[in-house]
């Protein structure tokens, strides 16, 4: 006798960010206070935005961007220049 097995792959889109670990806060000189910065893969993902468009924002000096950590992204002036599109 065969057993029939269903595997069911759940994609989860909860993004949970923790403290100290991919999160750190900074000052941002564009929103003139101490804000969240996001790695970019986690900008992404909490903006919804493609990577080209933050690095478009962020070249545009729309959104501030931190060398720290391999480059972190302030997620207050992401979520204010999205407003504006
Ligand atoms: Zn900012």
């Amino acid at each position: 006798m065969k057993q029939r097995a269903e595997i069911t792959f759940e994609i989860e889109e909860t993004i949970v960010v923790r403290q100290g670990e991919k999160l750190s806060r900074e000052f941002c000189p564009l929103c003139g206070i101490v804000v969240d910065m996001l790695t970019p893969q986690f900008a992404t993902a909490a903006s919804k935005k493609p990577v080209r468009q933050i690095f478009r924002l962020i070249e545009a000096g729309k959104v501030h961007f931190s060398e720290t950590d391999g480059g972190l992204i302030c997620l207050d002036c992401l979520t204010a220049s999205s407003a504006e599109q």
